[in-house]
């Protein structure tokens, strides 16, 4: 089987190339459904070449979803692999900076993140079905809004639901320079927070002014004090505005709060501890107020994770690849909804690459070939 995969991979790698450049070549930035869809389309035109079953999940106001299905009569526990068609680009980047390879590198709006792992996703089920693997179904799951954190869907809500019966789930989110792999990822959680204090004339009575950027400077600095680096709980106020002009003591003053985290039950702590921060007055005089804007969950470490590791290490040294390591990151992906739904699940699987969401970033162009292999490989070994 290993071996039928490798030849498979090895005599695919121009069809893989063309799939991986149509792909980056069709813009798809989440707000652009008519791209999120034609993706999902070329994904659908290419995998009904092996008979795969597939379902598009018609999204209103977001890219589509696609939902396929390898080997669907055989009556076990499915293997998931999952994936978004969307990208953080806003029209006309492919025409500013088209999928171009340069020494080794592939360069284009998403080729990382993650046209190239959907590549990865797609001719891995291709070589499963020549290799006649039929012990059990296989069910590519790719989303048209990760970007956007579904807002605009109930994507995250099917994620669970597509999840729930399967036996474990690749993610192939970007992948990482250094050929490791993602275990677990911190939750994030956002909040606003809003001071009102009492505006004054700053020269003739500043005396009767109660300055709400005064009031907010403290609490700042109390926030940042509560980072917990032993448990992984960090704490940062990313914007901050306040008052209009100088010579009147400020009567507003807003932040807006990052918080992330590794465990679920940690979330009421992190509530509390805001909520402590803003009933406690530095400047009398002053009212605060606390508001949690979004939530994202964290891809937690289950029992089954460390297990499931080991396969893909295995997988990986098999083909001659360094054995990746299982890392922990602060950056969020859908491999927390999977794990929600009580499934080991290993994230980061596409090809590897570097600067993602940005104009600089790029996919190493072997890794795509030797991630595929080792993808096809796992699967046949859960
Ligand atoms: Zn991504």
């Amino acid at each position: 089987m290993r071996k039928q995969i490798a030849v498979y991979i090895e005599e695919h790698r121009d069809a893989m190339m063309d799939f991986w450049r149509q792909l980056v070549q069709i813009e798809s930035g989440s707000a652009n459904k008519a791209g999120v869809d034609a993706v999902a389309r070329r994904v659908q035109e290419e995998l009904d070449t092996i008979g795969a079953h597939t379902e598009i999940h018609e999204m209103k106001r977001a890219g589509n979803m696609l939902v396929s299905v390898l080997n669907e009569d055989v009556p076990e526990a499915p293997v998931l692999l999952l994936g978004h068609m969307d990208t953080v680009f806003p029209d006309g980047t492919v025409a500013d900076r088209p999928f171009t390879l340069r020494d080794g590198k592939a360069y284009g709006p998403g080729v990382l993140d993650m046209k190239g792992g959907v590549t990865i996703a797609v001719f891995a089920m291709k070589a499963l079905k020549e290799a006649g693997w039929t012990k059990r179904p296989v069910r590519l799951v790719l989303v048209g809004d990760e970007e956007v954190g579904h807002r605009n869907s109930d994507g995250n809500q099917q994620i669970m639901e597509q999840a729930w019966s399967a036996v474990a789930t690749f993610n192939c989110e970007s992948g990482r320079l250094g050929n490791e792999v993602v275990v677990q990822r911190k939750g994030a959680l956002t909040y606003r927070m809003d001071v009102t204090g009492i505006a004054a004339h700053a020269g003739n009575e500043p005396e009767k002014g109660r300055s709400a950027i005064l009031e907010m400077a403290h609490k700042v600095i109390a926030i940042q004090n509560l980072t917990d680096w032993q448990q992984g709980t960090t704490y940062n106020v990313g914007v901050i505005s306040g008052g209009t002009v100088a010579n009147a003591v400020p009567d507003t003053a807003s932040i807006l709060i990052d918080v992330r985290y590794l465990k679920k039950e940690y979330v009421p702590d992190i509530e509390a501890k805001l909520q402590d921060v803003a009933h406690t007055n530095y400047v009398d005089g002053t009212k605060t107020s606390l508001t949690q804007l979004s939530c994202c969950i964290p891809m937690e470490r289950m029992a089954g994770t460390d297990g499931l590791l080991a396969k893909v290490q295995e997988a990986y040294a098999s083909f001659g690849m360094p054995r990746p390591s299982g890392i922990i990151v602060g950056g969020g992906s859908d491999s927390a909804y999977t794990v929600a739904a009580g499934v080991p699940t290993i994230c980061a699987m596409g090809v590897e690459g570097s600067r993602h969401h940005s104009p600089e970033e790029y996919a190493c162009v072997e890794s795509l070939y030797a991630r595929a292999k080792a993808l096809a490989y796992v699967v046949t070994m859960v």
